[in-house]
């Protein structure tokens, strides 16, 4: 049944210019790109988004970073979305990531990792409807 998950292409993949190169990938492995936005996101709003690695000791880099730069943000629809998405991106430290996956391509570090992706359904759903509206699904 087609799913939906929330995605980032991150800061550090869009000053490198490999936008286009990460929504090909996307794009190949059968998403259908529901909604997409470039944004230059608040410290503030990267907390938020963030809030359960609060305790995390790299809280605060992490937001730092993901507000250095613009970015996008992007609803993403196929069946099984959130675990293909996982397994497209690869694994969170690039150094780990398989070969061929989106990390392994284009991350520089286990921070800078190029982009985000759902890690369950009630994860999906927050950061969908934190970062758009229903009437920008469509
Ligand atoms: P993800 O689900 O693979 O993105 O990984 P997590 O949910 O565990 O972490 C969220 C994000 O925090 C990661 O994508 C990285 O950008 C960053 N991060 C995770 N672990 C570390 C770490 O040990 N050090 C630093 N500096 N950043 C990290």
């Amino acid at each position: 049944m087609a799913q939906r998950t929330f995605s980032i292409i991150k800061p550090d993949a869009v000053r490198k210019g490999h936008t286009g190169a990460i929504l090909a990938e996307i794009e190949k492995a059968g998403f259908k790109i529901v909604s997409i936005k470039k944004a230059a996101i608040s410290v503030e709003q990267a907390k938020g988004f963030y809030y359960v690695h609060k305790e995390r000791p790299f809280f605060n880099d992490l937001c730092a970073f993901m507000s250095s730069g613009p970015l996008f943000l992007m609803v993403l629809e196929k069946d099984n979305a959130i675990a293909d998405l996982r397994k497209l991106m690869g694994a969170t430290n690039p150094a780990n990531a398989e070969e061929g996956t989106i990390r392994k391509k284009f991350a520089g570090s286990i921070q800078e990792n190029a982009i985000h992706g759902s890690d369950g359904e009630d994860t999906a759903a927050f950061e969908i409807g934190y970062w758009f509206a229903g009437c920008e699904l469509i």
